[in-house]
Parts: structure tokens; C-alpha cells; sequence
């Protein structure tokens, strides 16, 4: 009878160690949950023209709620110290970002982040540098200089050629993953050290050689993940743009307020159909 009872407790001790220990590693996991939000901008424009715009009224009117609610926007220097050593980011902190490099990003987001002493980090793809769409300008050579030089801002890669890089094939994903990181650093004199994909978009090969590449961490748009790889590799980010801005405020507080709790699909990339 004691025997039987002493082997219960053993084998129940032994089990309970074993849920300890899965439970410490789960929390030792950075999921979605440990990162902050993320904001992701494409362009600023006065009047905006594209479903990714964010009007420089609106913008204004994010940027002065989250400093009069208390938000720090967190260097990229300071979110990656985190991340790398595992400690908790402060509970009031966002990150601004910004893909593709329009002009907007100098003469409207930079002015207003200056203004504001807020950190924002630019992903930058080489090809776009002094390119000139219609309606869509991208920032010119001298102007990213001058981004690059404000302590401020962080400037990291979105590629050379903004490719789909889930859709390409494994030598071409190298050479985007590893030149621009390479060009990115001779351009800004300092680390590269995140990239964020274009479109979103990744794969297994992907993955693989952003982290050859020693990238520290990588930003998606959608909640995915991606199974047998760390969470850091595939941060969602909340998708600014004209739905979001002319919005509603609403909106807005509602995905910084409520961000570790938002479902997963209200991280899908979007073209205005966010729900109200
Ligand atoms: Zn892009």
C-alpha cells in the first residue's frame, strides 16, 4: 500500500516537472504576444491616392494620441536588444515603420517624428532610390542621406529589387537577402539588421536565408508564423493605410490598445477592408 501510494507521488512529481518545464519553455517563446505593436506605413501624402496612403492630417493626429497617451516609440537599436536578450519590452512601446521609401517618409513622416522626438525605422529597397512613378515619387539620394543621418531613424533592408520572394527561386533570394543587406550597411555606415519581406511574403526558403544572412529579425504583415522557426522571423505588423487613417481614430487605439489579443486575421495584408 505505501508502496503503491510512494510510486503515485513519484510518478506524479515526475510528471508535474515535465509540464513545468514545457509551460517555462512556452513562455520562453517569443510569440506574437511578447512583441509590441508594430505599425507599418508605406506613404504620406496630402492627399492620398492609394489604398496604403495615410493622409499627413491623420498621421499627425496618431502621432500626437500615442505621445498623449504615454506610447514610446522604441528605437530599432532598443527593440532588438530586447528581442536578442529576451527581455520583456516595455508595455507602452510601439514601432513605426515605414517599406518602399516614397517621399512622403522626408517630407511629411520625418518632419512630424522630428517634431516629436519619436524613433521610426525605414525599410528601404535599393531599385527605389531616386525612382519617380507617377503619383508615387520615391526619395531621392540626398534625401535618405539625411534620413540615414538622424539618430532618430534607423534605415534596414526590404531588398534590392522588391521582389515576392516566396515566389522566387533559391539562389535569387540569396542575393536579395544577403546584397541588400551588405549595400544597406556601406550606404548607412551602420548595421543592418532586420529586413522586412516585400508584400509580406515568405517561405521555408526565405527563412532560411535571412537567418544565414544574420539578420537578427525579419517583419511580415500577416499573423502566420511559420512552424520549427522563431516567432522573430515572421513579426506581423499592423497595416496603415487610408481605412485605417481616415477612419477613425477608433480604429487605430483599437489595434495599439488591444494588439496582443487581436485575432490573427485582422493582421491580413489589406488594401482597405479592414473591419470597422
Ligand atoms: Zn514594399
Amino acid at each position: 500500500m505505501v508502496k503503491k501510494y510512494f510510486y503515485i507521488v513519484f510518478l506524479s512529481l515526475v510528471l508535474s516537472t515535465f509540464q513545468i518545464n514545457a509551460f517555462a519553455n512556452r513562455d520562453a517563446e517569443q510569440g506574437r504576444s511578447y512583441f509590441p505593436p508594430i505599425l507599418m506605413y508605406h506613404d504620406i501624402k496630402v492627399t492620398p491616392i492609394n489604398g496604403f496612403d495615410v493622409a499627413v492630417k491623420d498621421f499627425i493626429k496618431q502621432l500626437d494620441w500615442l505621445a498623449a497617451e504615454g506610447y514610446y516609440s522604441l528605437s530599432m537599436e532598443e527593440f532588438l536588444d530586447c528581442v536578442n536578450t529576451n527581455r520583456p519590452i516595455p508595455e507602452k512601446a510601439v514601432l513605426i515603420t515605414f517599406d518602399d521609401g516614397y517621399e512622403g517618409i522626408y517630407k511629411y513622416a520625418a518632419p512630424e517624428l522630428t517634431k516629436r522626438k519619436m524613433h521610426a525605422t525605414f525599410f528601404i529597397f535599393k531599385d527605389g532610390i531616386n525612382l519617380n512613378l507617377p503619383g508615387y515619387p520615391y526619395i531621392t539620394d540626398k534625401q535618405l542621406k539625411e534620413l540615414a543621418a538622424n539618430p532618430l531613424f534607423a534605415i534596414q533592408s526590404h531588398t534590392m529589387t522588391h521582389p515576392d520572394l516566396s515566389n522566387s527561386p533559391k539562389i535569387k533570394i540569396q542575393q536579395e537577402v544577403s546584397t541588400s543587406k551588405n549595400f544597406i550597411e556601406a550606404y548607412t555606415q551602420k548595421p543592418c539588421r532586420i529586413i522586412a519581406y516585400p508584400y509580406g511574403h515568405y517561405n521555408q526558403d526565405v527563412l532560411q536565408a535571412v537567418k544565414e544572412a544574420e539578420y537578427e529579425a525579419a517583419f511580415a504583415v500577416a499573423d502566420l508564423g511559420l512552424m520549427g522557426y522563431e516567432a522573430k522571423y515572421t513579426i506581423p505588423r499592423i497595416y496603415m493605410g487610408t481605412i485605417m487613417s481616415e477612419n477613425n481614430m477608433a480604429l487605430f487605439k483599437k489595434y495599439i490598445i488591444e494588439y496582443k489579443n487581436m485575432p490573427a486575421d485582422a493582421f491580413k495584408e489589406r488594401f482597405g477592408e479592414l473591419p470597422r
